[in-house]
């Protein structure tokens, strides 16, 4: 959790910026607020790290997951290809804006694969939500051919990847439109929001305008502006972006120690018989947020993650069944229950999600656990927890194999 291990001054005269001036509404108010504009810098940080032509914050990753996929066309009743392992709100989102998902298979990326797409395609098929996961990034050069060849609009959640790059493009950027999430858990944080990005001057005025009842922003009097579509409330406060900004900039630095640490934790651990990593389509671009370590199977990994907690080993995550980022977890979505009807209960499910059949990603995700690389750890900290994870791990694959 880099975003939370690094907190300090920074953070703190961003916010007292704001709460000297009182400001705390990202629009309007130019005189009272002396040039204090928190949400627009953030925006602008965010754009110029990523490249992105447009950022817009919004009150959280969910919400910048729904913005991005409104922005980008995505609507009642459009099938949209998603992975069984996300946060979930990446399925909410789809859901909430009205659209059907349809479940395809991720691999050793941890995303949703070329072939799994292929697939999942129908001709009701509009879009992919791709889902960068665990810091790293899809294999994009094949699902960029899909895109093309079937005429799909692409939206990425970036939501746990903010740095993290494909062949020196960030993640976030290859879709009609991407997001971030700065949650209290992810590589930089707001407290609470979320960023969208995009290339595209028309999907950015859509997010804008969605993201606050359809204003439009033009001119300095919100009575007086215009609402060119319908939106509602998704607006991110001046104080959670005064964080956010500070945050974001740290994000080069925790990076680099990030990965600094990630790569001695798995030269450590990359000797052993059987074990591996998830498949980084491009390591130049990992943010190194996780470690994700492969062992031979379901069976194996589940003894690591007993031995681990036996031994009082913390910091990881086995998601197969401890997590609320796989499938597996996630009886409410398989069963579409809900407080009230949602548009997909009248228009009716492209697939029965209690009859899934993705044998790959229950493997991939069997056999997967994935520990947080923290950027404030020691070398000795590393050396000793690698020495301690190593004896589960070859315990276990001897107990298991024998
Ligand atoms: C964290 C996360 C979200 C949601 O972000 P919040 O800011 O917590 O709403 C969405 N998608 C992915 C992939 C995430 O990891």
């Amino acid at each position: 959790m880099p975003g939370v291990e690094f907190f300090g001054a920074e953070e703190q005269k961003e916010v007292n910026d704001v709460m000297q001036t009182g400001i705390l509404f990202r629009y309007n108010h130019d005189q009272q607020r002396q040039g204090i504009w928190k949400a627009r810098e953030f925006e602008a940080e965010v754009c110029r790290f990523t490249g992105a032509k447009y950022a817009h914050a919004v009150s959280s990753g969910s919400t910048a997951v729904a913005t991005a996929l409104a922005a980008a066309g995505v609507g009642a009743g459009d099938e949209v290809i998603v992975p069984p392992f996300t946060y979930v709100a990446s399925v909410e989102a789809v859901l909430f804006v009205g659209g059907i998902p349809v479940f395809a298979e991720i691999d050793e990326t941890l995303c949703l694969s070329a072939e799994g797409i292929r697939k999942a395609l129908t001709p009701k098929t509009k879009a992919i939500l791709m889902v960068h996961m665990c810091g790293g990034m899809a294999d994009m050069d094949g699902i960029m051919q899909i895109v093309k060849e079937k005429n799909l609009v692409l939206v990425e959640d970036a939501g746990q990847a903010y740095g993290a790059s494909y062949k020196g493009t960030k993640v976030g950027l290859f879709g009609k439109t991407g997001c971030y999430s700065f949650d209290f858990f992810k590589i930089a944080t707001a407290g609470e929001g979320g960023v969208l990005v995009t290339n595209d001057e028309q999907a950015y005025k859509h997010a804008d305008s969605y993201s606050d009842h359809g204003h439009d922003h033009v001119g300095n009097n919100r009575g007086m502006e215009q609402h060119p579509i319908i939106g509602f409330n998704y607006r991110i406060s001046e104080l959670h972006a005064a964080v956010g900004v500070a945050q974001a900039r740290r994000v080069p630095e925790v990076i680099r120690l990030n990965r600094k640490n990630k790569t001695l934790f798995a030269s450590l651990l990359s000797d052993i018989p059987g074990v591996s990593f998830s498949k980084l389509a491009d390591p130049e671009g990992d943010s190194a947020t996780f470690l994700n370590i492969l062992l031979p199977d379901t069976d194996s990994a589940k003894e690591v993650v007993r031995l681990m907690n036996e031994k009082g080993i913390a910091g990881f995550n086995y998601w197969y069944i401890n997590m609320y980022h796989f499938i597996n977890q996630w009886d409410h979505i398989k069963t579409l229950k809900s407080a009230a009807k949602l548009p997909i209960h009248l228009l009716g499910q492209s697939q029965d999600y209690t009859k899934l059949d993705l044998p790959k990603s229950q493997e991939v995700i069997g056999r997967l656990i994935s520990f947080v690389v923290r950027c404030t750890w020691k070398e000795e900290e590393v050396r000793e927890l690698a020495t301690r994870v190593r004896s589960c791990i070859e315990e276990a694959l001897t107990k298991v194999h024998a």
